[in-house]
């Protein structure tokens, strides 16, 4: 289904929404202040505007009401990041994802009503720390303050074991909640299931049983 979308703020991270939204074939209105990143995606986005987006009336204009989903992503100028959010949330938008530069500021996006905050260099610098600590942490992905979901290979220490034969639950308690063999994915892996070198295990639990699991098996 086509949705339409504005990005507000075309840097590294808004520019990569806005070139992989439209490339989805999405209708994207991109809007920033610096006229040279609008001449570079006048022909990605669907439309492309120079525009203050802290100005109420500007938005307005540009017809931003009738959009389903909006993306803030100015980086640096966290008060613009901000103004433009309460200007979004008071015209009424109810889809606005927001990048935050740091935990304050995800701090205040959240009080002031953006329903999506991001905040893709911290993701990303925990998902490769836990890549660093082993090759067979493929993903991590935080689910909340102290919860997880991690994609992890089975490690030798796993290979040709059941989840019986792991008890992943009793020991770590983590809940193995699929496990992909090839292109498939099981979801509801059964307990006598033996373990191959090839599986990828979806594990779901407590950052500190996690920790513990990739410590001891992985
Ligand atoms: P990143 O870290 O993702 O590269 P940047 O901070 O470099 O992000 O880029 C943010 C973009 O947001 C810049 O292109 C900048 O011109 C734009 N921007 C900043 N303030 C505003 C504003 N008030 N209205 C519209 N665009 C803005």
């Amino acid at each position: 289904m086509k949705r339409d979308y504005a990005v507000i703020g075309l840097g590294r991270f808004g520019g990569s929404i806005c070139k992989e939204l439209s490339s989805e074939g999405m209708q994207v209105l991109a809007i920033d202040s610096d006229e040279d990143k609008i001449n570079e995606f006048k022909n990605i986005a669907s439309h492309a505007v120079i525009a203050n987006s802290t100005d109420e009336a500007t938005l307005k204009e540009l017809g931003i009401k009738n959009i389903d989903h909006v993306i803030v992503a100015i980086g640096d100028n966290i008060q613009a990041s901000i103004l433009t959010t309460v200007v979004l949330t008071d015209l009424g938008i109810k889809s606005i994802t927001v990048k935050a530069q740091n935990d304050y500021h995800e701090k205040i996006l959240n009080r002031i009503g953006a329903n999506h905050v991001v905040h893709p260099e911290r993701d990303m610098g925990k998902r490769i720390a836990h890549n660093i600590i082993s090759n067979n942490i493929l993903d991590y992905l935080e689910l909340s303050d102290d919860h997880s979901i991690v994609e992890v290979r089975a490690g030798e220490k796993m290979r040709g074991k059941t989840l019986v034969e792991l008890d992943i639950r009793a020991n770590y308690g983590c809940n193995v909640v699929a496990i992909k063999r090839d292109k498939d994915i099981n979801v509801s892996p059964a307990a006598d299931d033996v373990l191959k070198e090839e599986d990828v295990l979806i594990l779901i639990g407590a950052d500190k049983d996690i920790s513990r699991f990739e410590k001891h098996l992985v």
